[in-house]
């Protein structure tokens, strides 16, 4: 933003100073003036100057000193990068004293060193996550399966297969926790808990009279989930699709103990705890949508701050 500024104030001297220049002498007679600190050459006689690129106009001046500090700045520590003039686009020719070749191959080691380790790190990364995505899987087979069945499954199976298999596990019930069904549930039950009698009877909690909608309506009310871009929220989708089959087993042991294999009663289980916490889920959803249309907003008076008084004491907000 800083360079951008400064590349377009330096345009803009630059043409003033051309405009001058058109309507006055010749190039040569011009006073030389440095485009970087805008000295000029009766300023500080001593100094080198230099033409690096094919800009025209006294602005084609520029100290020595100054443009190499401007180099070192659009190179940003690396002394090997090309640098352009910022008004004509000329690449600036940089001469570098001769090294011996030691200092060559160190460059070039330095150079490719600096260009390789994003990709090592990347693959360390991956590989990580990789291997993490194994173990969970296999973990996971053997809390399904049961520890001796599911040792058996994996010693049985192509080490292959089990290499794509295991990671696929975490993978799918990420992929899984993120279908919301719980939203479309929520939606049908309160597009049609009106016209369906024996609902309204069942769930009154979610029968809202129309002027309810209406104040949703106008108020722009949306108590929907925040998007999976929100960091918050991603973690909670990566938590909760984690702990699924860990509370599958334990649901799975409680209610369905009759259950012979070990496999029917953790996925007896993984249902009853998506129903129930899905159910919870579309409960507390709608009362907060109840809550919010509901809501009003006193007049100030005395008897009111009381009011409100009480009722947080009691809510305990
Ligand atoms: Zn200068
Ligand atoms: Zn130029």
């Amino acid at each position: 933003m800083e360079e951008n500024e400064r590349v377009a104030q330096i345009s803009r001297e630059r043409s003033s100073l051309r405009n001058e220049n058109n309507s006055g002498r010749p190039d040569d007679e011009e006073v030389r003036q440095c485009w970087v600190c805008f000295a000029t050459e009766e300023d500080d006689p001593n100094t080198d100057w230099v033409q690096p690129c094919s800009c025209r106009g006294t602005t084609k001046w520029v100290h020595q000193t100054c443009i190499q500090r401007w180099v070192d700045e659009k190179q940003k520590g690396n002394s090997t990068g090309k640098v352009s003039c910022p008004q004509c686009n000329t690449e600036y020719l940089i001469l570098f004293p001769k090294m011996g070749s030691l200092v060559m191959i160190l460059d070039a080691a330095n150079n490719l060193i600096y260009r390789v380790c994003p990709f090592v790190a990347a693959a360390v990364v991956v590989g990580s996550v990789y291997w993490s995505a194994v173990t969970f899987g296999a973990v996971t087979v053997m809390q399904v399966m049961g520890f001796k069945e599911g040792m058996d499954i994996m010693e049985q199976a192509d080490p292959f297969v089990l290499l794509i298999a295991l990671p696929s596990v975490p993978v799918l019930l990420i992929l899984g926790k993120m279908v919301r069904w719980e939203d479309g549930v929520l939606q049908f039950l309160r597009r049609n808990t009106k016209k369906i009698p024996i609902l309204r009877q069942i769930l009154p909690s979610f029968y809202s009279p129309e002027e309810e909608n209406e104040t949703a309506v106008a108020r722009g009310i949306n108590i929907d989930q925040p998007p999976l871009s929100d960091p918050v929220s991603a973690t909670r989708v990566l938590c909760s699709a984690l702990v699924l089959p860990t509370a599958a087993t334990i649901m799975g042991n409680l209610f369905f103990e009759s259950v012979n294999s070990n496999l029917g009663r953790t996925l007896l289980g993984g249902i009853a705890f998506i129903a129930i916490k899905g159910a919870l889920k579309i409960y507390h959803k709608q009362q907060l949508f109840t809550r919010l249309t509901q809501r009003h907003i006193l007049d100030y008076t005395e008897d009111n701050a009381a009011l409100i008084r009480i009722a947080r004491g009691s809510t305990g907000q």
